[in-house]
């Protein structure tokens, strides 16, 4: 059977190559509407009428004499490794700048088919494109697409069929033509036309004029204003004056919209868990169990798990679409515009605010996407800083405590919309902590000046809420869900354990409790609190069920099935809303979970940075806690 074939998918970053590998393979590469989402490549498998092929998605490049990392990832896959052919997928919107990465790829491998993606934008925008003058004037194939409805697939298969076998036949040529990536750049830097060289323009200059020139021929607008409303809507979004009220605004509405929709769904999941506790329990004791086992399971197990989806499903359910829409309309790069004066003045840079966005989804992410910052102490101050801001797992605890200790006696809208300012000045504390972190590491082990960078503002694009929805749900809600359930199980059999197991007239959970209380009690918290935050470094989404199994297990069994039956339970054990705010800063600001602890170590190949990582936060925590605790005992007297 022959080898499967390898096809590379290139072209500057956000021209939908990752949609359009999604479409090939059926897998689920992360899509959105900035540059910079893909940082490694991505393998996935395809198949032609004659072929099998193994699809790379690579990162997006502007060019092939590659500024930063993920460049050089792109780069050297080009360069170096055997490709049999490579779709370049490029923007029908902005074919001319694209344009220019063809001819750089065509120079080093011949087998190159040309994807122009984003023809429905094209067309709303009036423009066209005429694909025999590209394909004539570059001498490959030229396809037009919209990899997002899945057209034009076919076609492009079939091309891509064509040219593998126009590839196999001069194989012996192609493959032994090992091009490293100094040749590379050599070949695209050196100046291969004596005239031009003489006429004092370099290689590169060339390539940017013929490209200019194919799009010429190639291309048609028949609206010359075709971006005027995207420059009003960035006016009104990048603007001095509204660019920080609106970004507030949105993330304040943000988690309105989460706490208000989520407290119905909430409220009918505990409702259909607790009828569901009934049955489950009369089958128990129906087949004899004994007694400590069915409340081993049912009041332990069962309602810590369903709690766990009761409270947390919904939340996250709106809260994670809601940022996918935001992602997919473009937002995301006009906040790292509206933030890059204030990282200039840390001295970090403006790409930093990209890296931070990703961390609200996932640290770990984070830390990897900091590969799009070209500087190195620039990608270091990004690493270090990047759990400063909540992701995922750390959400629920502050959208649950915020709603449970802060709404006051107001319910309803306004109940949410106390709750909603509460998260977003949270969401703006931890930002701040980036800025001044940032600070400190560039006044201090980090010192440098910032350097400049371009910044690409993608088009605004119509979103796909029935994508969007499926796979923040698929994606992030049941990821988080998932892994909150799976990690609590274990952390459930040690907490029980740690409350079953006694040493001199008291449990496990008690000393080791009793140990932490006096430090913890420092910061506002208690001895149990201290442990799930510890037990909880394995992931974030499991530190409140560990805190509820804890008290659970010492006895106070209470009903889970609604936030004031757990206000119950934590008032019981002696919670204020001074507990609830140190515990939600804490949570914001501490130690970054296990996996992102690990993708440090692996992206700076150094244990002191990685030390370093997980101290900042920590200290940065404990500091506010500490000050929160004294401010709340000198106030309430408590
Ligand atoms: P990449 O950075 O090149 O991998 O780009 P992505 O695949 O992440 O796509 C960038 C954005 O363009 C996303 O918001 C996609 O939903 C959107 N997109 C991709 N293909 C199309 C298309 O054919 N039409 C439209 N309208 N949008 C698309």
């Amino acid at each position: 059977m022959e080898a499967a074939k390898t096809v590379a998918i290139a072209g500057n970053p956000n021209v939908g190559k990752s949609t359009l590998f999604n479409s090939l393979t059926g897998m689920h590469q992360h899509t959105g509407n900035w540059a910079g989402k893909t940082v490694a490549n991505a393998h996935g498998c395809c198949r032609t009428p004659n072929y099998t092929c193994t699809l790379v998605d690579i990162p997006g490049t502007y060019s092939l004499l590659a500024h930063s990392p993920e460049e050089e990832i792109a780069r050297d896959f080009l360069c170096a490794e055997k490709t049999d052919a490579v779709i370049v997928v490029c923007d029908a919107t902005c074919l001319e700048r694209n344009l220019n990465l063809t001819l750089q790829i065509l120079k080093i491998n011949p087998h190159v088919i040309l994807c122009v993606n984003l023809m429905d934008e094209a067309e709303k925008k009036g423009i066209s494109v005429d694909f025999s003058v590209l394909s004539e004037s570059l001498g490959i194939p030229a396809v037009g697409i919209c990899a997002r409805k899945k057209k034009g697939i076919q076609n492009l298969l079939h091309t891509l069929d064509k040219v593998l076998a126009a590839a196999s036949e001069n194989k012996s040529d192609f493959h032994t033509t090992s091009l490293t990536k100094c040749r590379c750049e050599a070949d695209i830097t050196a100046a291969d036309d004596v005239n031009t060289a003489k006429a004092g323009h370099t290689d590169a200059d060339t390539l940017i004029k013929a490209a200019e020139s194919i799009a010429a021929k190639a291309v048609t607008f028949h609206n010359p204003h075709y971006r005027a409303k995207d420059i009003r809507l960035d006016k009104f979004l990048t603007s001095r004056l509204t660019g920080y009220p609106v970004m507030i605004l949105l993330l304040a509405v943000t988690f309105w919209l989460t706490i208000s929709f989520s407290n119905y769904p909430s409220a009918l999941l505990s409702h259909l868990f607790t009828k569901l506790e009934g049955v489950l329990s009369a089958l128990l004791f129906s087949i004899r169990t004994p007694l400590w086992l069915h409340d081993l399971l049912i009041l332990g197990a069962y309602r810590v798990l369903t709690w766990v989806i009761a409270v947390m499903l919904p939340p996250m359910a709106i809260f994670f679409p809601l940022f996918t829409l935001l992602e997919d309309m473009g937002y995301l790069p006009r906040i790292a515009y509206n933030l890059d004066h204030c990282f200039k003045k840390c001295r970090a840079c403006g790409k930093q605010a990209l890296t931070m966005c990703m961390g609200f989804g996932c640290n770990a992410a984070g830390v990897v996407g900091c590969r799009i910052v070209d500087s190195p102490r620039e990608r270091l101050i990004a690493i270090l800083t990047n759990s400063l801001v909540p992701c995922n797992g750390r959400f629920p605890l502050l959208i649950t405590l915020s709603a449970m200790f802060f709404t006051g006696t107001a319910s309803g809208i306004t109940g949410s919309a106390a709750s909603a300012l509460l998260l977003t000045g949270f969401i703006l504390l931890g930002v701040s902590m980036t800025f001044l972190a940032s600070r400190l590491l560039s006044a201090t082990v980090l010192k440098g000046l910032p350097s400049s960078f371009i910044l690409e503002l993608p088009p605004y694009r119509c979103p796909q809420p029935c994508r969007i929805l499926l796979r923040s749900l698929l994606d992030r809600t049941l990821f988080v869900l998932g892994r909150a359930v799976l990690a609590a199980a274990p952390a459930g059999v040690i907490i029980w354990l740690a409350a079953n197991i006694t040493v001199a007239d008291a449990s496990l959970l008690t000393h080791c409790a009793g140990f932490l209380e006096p430090f913890a009690r420092l910061i506002g918290l208690d001895g149990v609190i201290l442990i799930a935050f510890i037990l909880g470094i394995p992931a974030n989404e499991i530190v409140l069920p560990i805190i509820l199994m804890a008290y659970l297990s010492t006895g106070s069994l209470v009903q889970t099935e609604s936030l004031t039956s757990l206000h119950t339970l934590l008032a019981v054990n002696g919670w204020t809303p001074v507990t609830a705010l140190c515990t939600m800063l804490f949570s914001l600001l501490h130690w970054p979970c296990a996996t992102t602890l690990l993708t440090i170590k692996k992206e700076t190949g150094s244990l002191k940075w990685t030390l370093i990582a997980f101290l900042l936060p920590t200290v940065f925590g404990c500091s506010a806690c500490f000050l929160v605790n004294s401010i709340g005992k000198l106030l309430f007297h408590v």
